[in-house]
């Protein structure tokens, strides 16, 4: 009997996670691809969280792919620009699986014929060179949302981490005039403001700035896991005030709060070798990616709890409602993810976990995808 009800079950869970609009927010492969001369539309298994067969053997029906470069970067929008291109050149190959989407009429037709709908987000205002014709050119290329800042600040928004850990930083935080209309200009476009990353500061300027409800395609909650860019309680509440949908982000360190400790105690034992990657490339990601990849046992056992990420999504359900939640893994992007959730393939497992929380099966739909496409047609012109 047990055993029936199990079968069911998993019968269940896939059928409703098939049936339903799953969007992922925010994944980095093309970055990854472009860094190591991968493409996504080979068979990455084993080297990468994604790729093109496994977007869709994780039901995933709607990807959006993060065009992103760090502050360092000489020509940030020619760079932004060169990503698309292989985004372009990918799609081009496999009209069949893949078509590039602009606006949620063609996403839903494209999701229909049981197509990936690749859309693009910028993560990071730097992209745009200080140039309001640049974000114009970004958005006619299909980009529909921006990232106001990543880790760095613009000369026009101060990031999350310049806000809390930099003490030479100098720039006052939030928005400034330019700001404030590159804001404008994105409502106008109908490019969804994203603000995930961005200091207190801006968050509380923009949201104040936008007529539009906001997008944060990949962030996790404050008060269960207090690092630098996760959303206070108060900033939750702002987002469904404002309509707007945050997407949690599967990174081990965003949910679980012993994480910070672990990963120190990592790069002390490792110090030696961490110390001589700096030097060549002084991006803690840089260091960190490379010692992940080497001590891999290590990093297993740092990895978050699965329920970790569930408990953030409850969380943010019980301060705001079910309407305002969804995920952007983060996937290639990220260097721990929480067990049982290893590569795209994993994503029918939250479904269900969510129904095995008790959440209905109309709520799951809203949270897999539905709230991000209210979202979308709420920006559209
Ligand atoms: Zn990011």
């Amino acid at each position: 009997m047990f055993f029936a009800i199990q079968v069911i079950f998993a019968q269940s869970y896939k059928k409703l996670h098939n049936k339903a609009i799953v969007v992922d927010t925010h994944n980095d492969i093309l970055e990854t691809c472009f860094n190591k001369g991968y493409s996504f539309d080979q068979d990455l298994k084993g080297k990468t969280h994604s790729d093109l067969q496994r977007f869709k053997e994780g039901g995933i029906d709607v990807q959006i792919f993060s065009v992103w470069c760090d502050g360092n970067q000489k020509n940030p929008f020619a760079y932004a620009n060169r990503m698309i291109d292989t985004l372009y050149a990918t799609a081009l190959r496999h009209p069949d699986k893949i078509n590039i989407v602009f606006a949620s009429r063609d996403l839903l037709k494209t999701v229909q014929k049981k197509k990936l709908a690749a859309m693009i987000g910028v993560e990071g205002g730097h992209m745009i060179e200080n140039d309001l014709k640049n974000l114009d050119k970004l958005y006619n290329r299909g980009a529909r949302y921006m990232t106001l800042t990543w880790n760095n600040s613009t000369p026009w928004a101060t990031s999350a981490l310049k806000e809390t850990k930099d003490s030479l930083h100098h720039q006052p935080n939030g928005l400034n005039d330019f700001g404030r209309t590159i804001v404008k200009r994105m409502n106008e476009l109908g490019m969804l403001l994203d603000l995930s990353h961005v200091g207190e500061q801006t968050f509380w300027d923009a949201i104040n700035t936008t007529t539009k409800p906001i997008l944060v395609s990949h962030s996790c909650v404050y008060s269960l896991c207090a690092t630098f860019r996760n959303l206070k309680d108060e900033q939750i509440k702002a987002v469904g005030k404002n309509g707007g949908v945050i997407h949690l982000n599967f990174y081990s360190g965003f949910l679980d709060s012993t994480y910070e400790r672990k990963d120190a105690a990592f790069n002390k034992k490792h110090k030696a070798e961490r110390d001589s990657l700096l030097k060549a490339n002084p991006e803690p990601y840089f260091a960190s990616e490379f010692l992940y990849a080497k001590y891999k046992d290590e990093v297993q056992a740092m990895k978050a709890p699965f329920h970790l990420l569930f408990d953030h999504l409850d969380y943010i359900v019980k301060l705001i409602g079910v309407d305002h939640v969804g995920f952007g893994s983060d996937y290639d992007g990220i260097n721990s993810t929480p067990h049982h959730l290893d590569t795209v393939v994993d994503y029918p497992l939250i479904t269900k976990e969510l129904l095995a929380r008790g959440y209905s099966n109309k709520n799951i739909r809203k949270i897999l995808g539905g709230n991000f496409l209210r979202l979308l047609k709420a920006n559209e012109k």
